[in-house]
């Protein structure tokens, strides 16, 4: 069996030994004969994988003790809901930051619960690039920021200082590279981009920020009933948890987030040069704001995409198709994404380039 090199943008790549224990512990989870898929979540065999998980996302965004780190169900796409319901007060204003898709999805559902200001837009240009110098409304009960937008290749590099709390959708660039995580108030990330398989959402809220609201909340969506709960209010997502993880510990034992980041700027670097250097193909994103996780560009003549599409899965090469919103190509560039990959995509653009050019 050949090597498929998979830039899929998410569900995405987790890396190969994290597979592979995944796979043992679905047939006998530690030993005991059983598999993770059938024992209690309260079982003494799986409470320490919740613990070392909560622990593992602590230590990886230098969390202090204020926060609690929940795994929940529901996707990041729950989370739009979730963070309104908690942090809005009835007669207050939520700020947001629109840069794509997902963020006017998070808009979308605080509009239906409270009061929302957006701040600042790309919508102008497609998204292709970070509001920056926009003013945050001191009186808002929080700021809500998407870290790196998935579809349209973008990615805060310095997020804003911000004098009320900052609250961050990191689906797709969690663990990539070193951020200062108590300057955030609530950090949330469904599992399936850069942290493990669909089915867990990672938030973690400082809970000091909790209990301010009037309004009242449904238990699933109270951050408080979960962290009482300790993230078992109602059964967790098992199986994600589990595998998240370890793809955590892998990340960890590797030499963690500084470890990574080095990489995926190599990887990062590697595509966008051959990007900006060979004329067949065009970035879509202004320079100063390009994803290292999602590296978004097009064939400046669209009607040779077949033939690059052909030599592409030639090469291995699974996953690159733009989305719809932008078309072209997104290569996605998550943790578990190995340089060599990287290297064969590239490899394949330089051949098209001689073979056309
Ligand atoms: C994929 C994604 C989401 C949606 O995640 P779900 O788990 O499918 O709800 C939200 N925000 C960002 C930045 C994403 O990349």
């Amino acid at each position: 069996m050949s090597k498929v090199h998979n830039f899929s943008a998410g569900p995405g790549i987790l890396p190969q030994e994290v597979l592979d224990k995944s796979a043992e512990a679905i047939l006998n989870f530690n030993g005991i004969n059983l598999s993770i898929l059938e024992i209690s979540h309260r079982s003494k065999d799986y409470i320490p994988v919740m613990d070392e998980a909560q622990k593992l996302v602590k230590e990886l965004l230098g969390l202090d003790d204020d926060f609690y780190v929940l795994f929940l169900g529901g996707g990041a796409s729950m989370q739009f809901a979730m963070v309104p319901s908690n942090l809005l007060r009835t007669n207050g204003t939520a700020a947001y930051v629109n840069t794509g898709v997902w963020a006017s999805k998070a808009i979308k559902e605080a509009k239906m619960i409270g009061n929302t200001n957006v701040v600042a837009s790309s919508e102008d240009k497609n998204f292709n690039y970070i509001p920056k110098g926009y003013t945050i409304p001191a009186d808002a009960d929080y700021l809500h920021i998407t870290s790196n937008n998935t579809i349209y290749g973008t990615q805060i590099k310095q997020f804003p200082k911000s004098p009320v709390p900052l609250v961050c959708d990191m689906s797709s660039d969690i663990f990539s590279r070193k951020i200062n995580g108590n300057d955030f108030t609530l950090i949330y990330a469904g599992a399936q981009k850069n942290m493990g398989p669909a089915g867990a959402t990672m938030v973690a809220v400082r809970q000091s920020a909790l209990g301010k609201t009037d309004r009242k909340i449904l238990s699933m969506l109270d951050y408080k009933v979960h962290i009482k709960g300790e993230s078992m209010f109602n059964t967790p997502p098992v199986f994600p948890i589990y595998v998240s993880m370890l793809t955590m510990k892998w990340l960890k034992d590797n030499g963690g987030v500084e470890w990574i980041e080095k990489i995926n700027r190599q990887k990062a670097d590697l595509l966008y040069n051959e990007i900006d250097n060979n004329p067949l193909f065009i970035g879509t994103v202004e320079k100063e704001d390009r994803s290292d996780m999602n590296v978004c560009f097009l064939l400046k003549n669209t009607e040779l995409e077949p033939e690059f599409d052909k030599l592409a899965k030639a090469g291995n090469l699974s996953g690159i198709r733009g989305h719809r919103d932008v078309g072209g190509y997104r290569a996605s560039l998550y943790n578990a994404l190995p340089l060599e990959s990287v290297q064969v995509l590239v490899d394949v653009m330089k051949e098209f380039g001689r073979i056309k050019g």
